[in-house]
């Protein structure tokens, strides 16, 4: 899937890409309505049909990750409400394996997010893996979600890459197309970002269900 000869550095997206996708998923469908009904003295069905225009309608901008956002339109402690179910956060399959591998060969390999620091904080305590990277850049550092192509403009300026031997792996479409539109040109998705949900059928860019698949020749 990829001739590792020709890859310098290594971007790597962290919700869906390195971490299970159902604790985001569980916290933004489940626990956040949850919370959101007791306080406003709704159902838990009146508060999710509430909620969701309300998501959806910030989908792709830097607000949607952001914490002190939310926290202050939902009159909620959203990160205190994270740290309270932190125990669903989870490394994905074989990525520890695979960052581990990568670790030990020249290339150099970044976490780029659009995580708020605020959560990122959290998942890299959680999880520990804050070691294996070179640096760790979130969108919120920059002012533009990597859904745009200011992002990877700016995170170039950060961390020097050639284009021609940068990898991304993310499970974003949005996010791939618009390191695409860059230049960015090695380019790979994730088939199960969320161990709870079933595969996802991805044409537009190679995916891999889980690390294994890349570990050949690393
Ligand atoms: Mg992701």
């Amino acid at each position: 899937m990829i001739d590792w000869e020709k890859i310098d550095t290594v971007l790597l997206d962290m919700d869906g890409t390195l971490l299970d996708l159902n604790f985001d998923n569980h916290f933004w469908l489940e626990f956040v309505p949850l919370k959101f009904a007791e306080k406003q003295g709704l159902s838990i069905e009146i508060a999710k049909q509430q909620l969701e225009p309300r998501f959806r309608s910030m989908e792709g901008k830097l607000e949607w990750y952001c914490l002190d956002y939310w926290s202050e339109v939902l009159e909620l402690d959203i990160a205190g409400l994270k740290a309270e179910i932190s125990g669903l956060i989870a490394i994905l399959p074989h990525v520890t394996e695979f960052l581990e591998k990568i670790q030990r060969s020249p290339k150099k390999v970044y976490l780029v997010t659009n995580a708020h620091r605020g959560s990122l904080g959290l998942k890299m305590n959680k999880t520990c893996l804050q070691p294996f990277f070179d640096g760790i850049i979130s969108s919120h550092d920059l002012g533009s979600p990597k859904e745009h192509a200011d992002f990877w403009r700016l995170l170039q300026q950060r961390v020097p890459f050639e284009k021609q031997t940068a990898l991304l792996i993310d499970d974003s479409l949005a996010v791939l197309h618009a390191a695409k539109q860059f230049g960015i040109a090695h380019l790979i998705s994730v088939s199960r970002p969320d161990t709870q949900q079933p595969k996802k059928h991805i044409t537009a860019y190679p995916a891999i269900e889980d690390f294994r698949e890349l570990m050949m020749g690393l």
